[in-house]
């Protein structure tokens, strides 16, 4: 667990032009792993245009490992892609997709099988947090992707606090060691061989100002960025943050 992950998720973002743009504007650091996950479509030539100074990810991939599932891009077609990072569990496929914790297994499953990376991303609601849940709520996440966690030969969980996601208002970052100090908790639990090695990323409203109080822990192994992710000179320096 020697380099800081830094995971950009562009959601339904970007074009080609801002491909070929943050390709270039990006700093090398040598303890900061960084992540691009544009959609799918573009993961080709950003995979062409990444040298050493990023891995490239993908959003999501199906379920399935072949058929006839219209729509669905495979592990095997990421892999194929250039992406060696697979976000699997984002609360917006939770949401719109109705994706729960079986089907996040099982795409771990095909991630795995592929020999990519899986970041499986949890968090509680809001009305889970105000109501004392939260830390159950999150435990139970992790705990239901057991066999992945065993499994997978390099995994990463990203702590996404719903509430926080696309609001402007991250968790402090008292709130965020907490939550990853119990999925530090669970993992021992559920995956103790593999625990020591799995990165804990926290996710929601991370920006160029809140990023340094963040990397100022230990337990904040990394992190993931939605909207800031866009702007190519915040992302950067979220980056720099993560090698401090
Ligand atoms: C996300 O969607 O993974 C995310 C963290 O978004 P934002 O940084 O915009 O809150």
């Amino acid at each position: 667990m020697t380099q800081r992950l830094v995971i950009a998720n562009w959601k339904m973002n970007g074009d080609l032009a801002f491909v070929e743009a943050l390709a270039s504007s990006l700093p090398s650091l040598a303890n900061v792993q960084t992540v691009i996950a544009p959609p799918a479509v573009y993961a080709l030539r950003l995979a062409e245009l990444a040298q050493e100074v990023f891995k490239v990810g993908l959003q999501d991939v199906g379920r399935h490992e072949s058929g006839a599932h219209t729509g669905e891009v495979s592990a095997a077609m990421a892999r194929d892609l250039g992406a060696s990072v697979v976000l699997v569990g984002h609360s917006e496929r939770r949401s719109e997709h109705a994706e729960d914790d079986a089907a996040v297994a099982a795409k771990c499953e095909q991630i795995t099988a592929a020999e990519l990376m899986p970041v499986i991303c949890v968090g509680e609601t809001l009305a889970e947090r105000e109501s004392g849940k939260a830390i159950d709520r999150v435990r139970a996440q992790v705990m239901a992707q057991k066999q992945c966690l065993r499994n997978a030969k390099e995994v990463a969980i990203a702590y996404e606090p719903i509430w926080a996601i696309g609001t402007g208002k991250s968790a402090t970052a008292t709130e965020a060691v907490q939550m990853h100090q119990a999925i530090r908790g669970a993992l021992e639990e559920v995956a103790p061989l593999a625990a020591p090695e799995i990165r804990i990323l926290y996710g929601g409203s991370v920006n160029a100002e809140n990023a340094p109080e963040l990397f100022a822990y230990s337990d904040i192994q990394g992190v993931l960025v939605g909207g800031a992710s866009l702007d190519t000179e915040q992302f950067a320096a979220i980056i720099r943050a993560a090698a401090n």
